[in-house]
């Protein structure tokens, strides 16, 4: 007789632990749905970029905070690539754009050639709005990792093709030759406009568009340098102009921007550190730019990294009068060519603190992609 009810007791007792389970489940979720959501990402990537090429621009600076300094979190991230400890721009871009390792030379695909979607081309097959923007030609090797496959880097003439079966809503950067000085004699600037692109060779050009694509090459190759003429305008003025028409392309879809800061590593090979410092400068000013619409669209995440270091670069104690601003500091490269060491990150924005302490390369375009809702690999 007494059975009954203790069955009963243990019945009630189990539907409470339910609705207790039930209750603190839904709340959970509500947390999980709570934390904002990336929409936009802005990829900026400093070409050989290291850490000393950051601290000689910090002490050119007399340590006045650059922008990257207003990063919420950091780290490092290793750059090896899938055949040497040493990586080119090649294997890194790939690395940073597809989330997989590649040999060196090698554009958006794995050793065994088989090619893999950059973060951008599955960011454009979800209706986001897209956007490049370089100051060495577009189908040079870090920009072509973002829209390209091809065995060897060598092979630009092949990566302009990519612009045209590929939509990058705005193209910005050097390089027209790739695209109208063709060795098949074929005039893809032509093709772009039939494909409803303003095209132009000068920034100002577009001063008044505000959506839609734009495909602008102020040079047939590499730009100049900001020491041989480039407006220290040109790189932040091309970033606000692409934030602005991808705001209004993405029409509440999000938009995936890649900005590279391309000739910080050409002054490195060349041991030049007034070229670097000027260049870290201007790639920093564009950061500044990132950083404050981020501030202005919740949604946005920036993510500012290098590719690799160029030089070998470090910082000494020195008598030589550094020509610069401190007299008590010199400098000295190791190497003409890249090194193998980690470089920085920083992150700002919406989902920043996703970035932090030690990554590989790979992972770094992996968990923007978990953030954005697409797919990792
Ligand atoms: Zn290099």
């Amino acid at each position: 007789m007494s059975k009954q009810p203790k069955i009963l007791s243990t019945i009630l007792e189990c539907v409470a632990v339910l609705i207790l389970g039930g209750i603190i489940i839904s709340l959970l979720n509500r947390t999980i749905d709570t934390e904002p959501k990336v929409k936009n990402v802005i990829f900026m990537i400093g070409d050989g970029m290291g850490v000393s090429h950051i601290t000689a621009t910090m002490i050119h600076n007399s340590y006045e905070p650059l922008n990257m300094e207003r990063a919420t979190s950091a780290g490092l991230q290793k750059t090896y690539s899938a055949n040497s400890r040493v990586t080119d721009s090649a294997a890194a871009g790939s690395a940073l754009s597809t989330g997989y390792k590649t040999n060196n030379g090698m554009i958006g695909m794995t050793p065994d050639g088989v090619a893999h979607p950059s973060i951008r081309e599955k960011a454009e097959r979800a209706g986001m709005a897209t956007g490049i923007i370089a100051t060495y030609p577009v189908t040079n090797a870090t920009p072509a990792s973002f829209v390209g496959h091809v065995p060897h880097r060598n092979m630009e003439d092949s990566i302009a093709t990519y612009y045209l079966s590929n939509t990058v809503d705005v193209i910005i950067g050097g390089g027209s030759r790739r695209f109208d000085q063709r060795e098949d004699g074929r005039n893809f600037l032509d093709s772009l406009r039939a494909r409803e692109y303003i095209v132009t060779n000068d920034l100002a050009d577009i001063k008044d568009v505000t959506e839609g694509r734009v495909a602008v090459f102020p040079t047939d190759d590499s730009m100049p340098t900001v020491l041989h003429g480039r407006s220290t305008e040109f790189l932040p003025t091309a970033t606000a102009k692409a934030l602005e028409i991808l705001t209004n392309n993405a029409d509440g879809d999000g938009f995936f921007l890649m900005v590279e800061g391309s000739q910080i590593d050409g002054w490195a090979h060349k041991h030049e550190l007034e070229g670097v410092i000027t260049e870290t400068q201007d790639f920093d000013n564009a950061v500044g730019v990132a950083f404050d619409y981020a501030d202005k669209h919740p949604g946005t995440l920036v993510v500012v990294t290098a590719d690799h270091e160029t030089g070998g670069l470090t910082i000494v104690n020195g008598n030589r009068k550094f020509d610069l601003n401190d007299h008590m500091v010199d400098y000295a490269w190791t190497t003409g060519g890249h090194n193998g060491g980690m470089v920085p990150f920083f992150a700002y924005g919406t989902g920043a603190e996703h970035f932090k302490g030690v990554l590989e390369n790979t992972d770094i375009p992996r968990i923007m992609c978990r953030l954005l809702g697409l797919d990792e690999n």
